[in-house]
């Protein structure tokens, strides 16, 4: 999608350092940050949301990459988000998912 800021970062558009990739997902820090670590993990694939994924199987690869991010920088608590749709606070529409960390993060989320 030309107009997809996450796919123009996936692009390369913006020289964006991942702090992860393979051939699936990338993964880069939230450039506005809502706990001392919040990394995004975002599909290379251009889909909406979790209600336009069909092949549900890119979920285990998302979270293998998150695991695998967690266990180098030796990160054992920390939150996923996926926002889905505007009222759940989804406002970039291209499936991502953020990794929180690095605070006493409070529950129930607003
Ligand atoms: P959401 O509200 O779940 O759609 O999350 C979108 C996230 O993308 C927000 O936390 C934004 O701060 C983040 N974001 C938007 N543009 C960029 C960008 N160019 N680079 C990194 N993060 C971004
Ligand atoms: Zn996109």
């Amino acid at each position: 999608m030309s107009d997809c800021i996450f796919c123009k970062i996936i692009k390369g558009d913006f020289n964006t350092k991942f702090v992860y990739e393979d051939e699936k997902i990338v993964a880069f820090d939230d450039i506005n940050p809502q706990a001392p670590v919040h990394i995004l993990f975002v599909p290379k694939v251009h889909i909406v949301s979790l209600n336009e994924l069909e092949d549900t199987s890119l979920v285990k690869n998302v979270y293998e990459a998150i695991k695998q991010v967690a266990q180098k920088k030796g990160i054992n608590d920390y939150r996923i988000v996926l926002n889905t749709g505007k009222d759940a606070g989804q406002e970039v529409k291209h499936i991502h998912f953020h990794m929180l960390a690095g605070r006493k993060l409070n529950w129930p989320p607003g």
